[in-house]
């Protein structure tokens, strides 16, 4: 029986992967299950598939953790501590999915004694893409990516040797925007920006795939986890998102990975690494179909994607700073304070100022580091939209 821990098991790649295991519930021992305020889903799903122990993120919601998992014998946790007692636990697989920087620390201490790690927490490469590889190559744990474009790659390069590959190219949607006009773009809504028009996907990645800041993790992400040069990866706009990746190598075949624009598929071939089982997604009808369109996306609609490269030209602990500046402009976003078009220039403006603080981007890489990045990035960002508010205020006044 294959030991399993789900970190973020409350949301949208959690429940997908509950839904896989729970498909055959004999075939796994589940040690723990993870997730943050939704305790009452924690606590239904721990119950279904007889986990060891749930844990919240949040110290407040364990008394109704405990309650709900009363009589049950299942143990109830609580905080970033027990996040990462959890990911201890001796699970032989682990799917990271928890949304954001949050997701390092619990990911690094599965990979520390050795675990297959199913990455779908893809902020851990842009954060500390080298300290993630390095731990996983120290300790022998297999990194296997969730992101369907990576695990697209993964797959088109089966069989490949790197110094073949010429370029990756990721296909994006588009997100909700890809055909509004740009003026329009700066009164764009939250709720506007949280409609996909193929994935069903967690909120905050949602509004990702709109602002584009989701691919330029992405473009960051495979530069980490393949070791390709930011030269060689491309993106694409794809609006039916059935191709997820292309591979193009020397001789210049292209190798696509096309599937329907379900996560299960990533995340079943993660969980049944090396083989491929039956997986409950529906089959391509390519007739059906008929055509495949491909754009190059336009810089000014998604400025996002020059931020990935900024980053990946300046290395060190940029990635952390990025990916802090970025969820707090999300959050600022989410709650009107700034416009969908204010969050890249945010961004940069928190990089602008680290940039120049080589102390703190070039420091040696440790969880430590990135971790102290990623809080000297909040800062800056939430000092700088309180600057903005307070100037807006002002004008308001006179
Ligand atoms: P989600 O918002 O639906 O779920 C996030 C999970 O993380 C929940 O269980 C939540 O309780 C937990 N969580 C949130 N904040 C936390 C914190 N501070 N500490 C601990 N736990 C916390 O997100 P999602 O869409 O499932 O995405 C999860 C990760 O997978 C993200 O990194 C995302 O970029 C990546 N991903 C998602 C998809 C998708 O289709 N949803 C596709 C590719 C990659
Ligand atoms: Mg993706």
């Amino acid at each position: 029986m294959r030991r399993i821990t789900i970190l973020g098991a409350t949301g949208s790649i959690g429940q997908s992967t509950i839904d896989l295991i729970a498909r055959n519930p004999d075939a796994y021992v589940i040690e723990a299950l993870t997730g943050g305020h939704s305790v009452e889903t924690l606590a239904r799903d721990a119950i279904r598939l007889n986990a060891k122990c749930a844990v919240t993120a949040h110290a407040d919601r364990l008394q109704d953790l405990r309650a709900a998992l009363s009589g049950t014998g299942i143990a109830a946790a609580a905080g970033p501590a027990a996040l990462i007692e959890a990911a201890d636990r001796p699970a032989d697989w682990v799917m990271s999915a928890i949304v954001g920087a949050a997701g390092l620390a619990p990911g690094l201490a599965a990979l520390k004694r050795g675990a297959t790690l199913a990455l779908a927490n893809k902020e851990s490469l842009v954060c500390a893409g080298p300290l993630v590889m390095a731990e996983a190559a120290r300790s022998g744990a297999r990194l296997l990516p969730v992101d369907s474009e990576h695990s697209a790659v993964f797959q088109a390069l089966l069989g490949e040797k790197m110094e073949s590959v010429e370029r990756v190219i990721l296909t994006a949607s588009g997100g909700a925007f890809r055909d509004w006009p740009l003026a329009d773009l700066a009164r764009a809504t939250p709720e506007q920006a949280a409609t996909h028009p193929n994935w069903s996907m967690g909120q905050r990645i949602t509004v990702d795939s709109a602002s584009m800041f989701n691919k330029a993790l992405e473009v960051i992400e495979a530069h980490e986890y393949f070791g390709i040069s930011p030269d060689r990866i491309e993106v694409l706009v794809h609006p039916e998102s059935l191709v997820h990746a292309l591979v193009g190598h020397v001789d210049g075949a292209i190798l696509a990975h096309l599937g329907a624009p379900d996560m299960r598929h990533a995340i079943g071939y993660a969980l049944h690494w090396p083989d491929r089982c039956d997986l409950p997604v529906a089959r391509l009808d390519l007739a059906e179909i008929a055509t495949l369109n491909f754009r190059r996306p336009e810089m000014a609609r998604y400025p996002a994607l020059e931020i990935a490269q900024r980053v990946m030209q300046r290395g060190g602990l940029s990635g952390a700073v990025m990916n802090a500046a970025k969820e707090v402009a999300l959050d600022a976003f989410l709650d009107r304070r700034i416009g969908f078009t204010d969050m890249v220039p945010l961004v940069s403006r928190v990089l602008d100022r680290l940039d120049r603080d080589s102390g703190a981007l070039d420091a040696e890489w440790c969880l430590e580091h990135v971790l102290a990045a990623d809080q000297m990035a909040r800062s800056y960002a939430s000092e700088a939209l309180g600057a903005a508010a307070g100037a807006e205020q002002k004008a308001g006044i006179s």
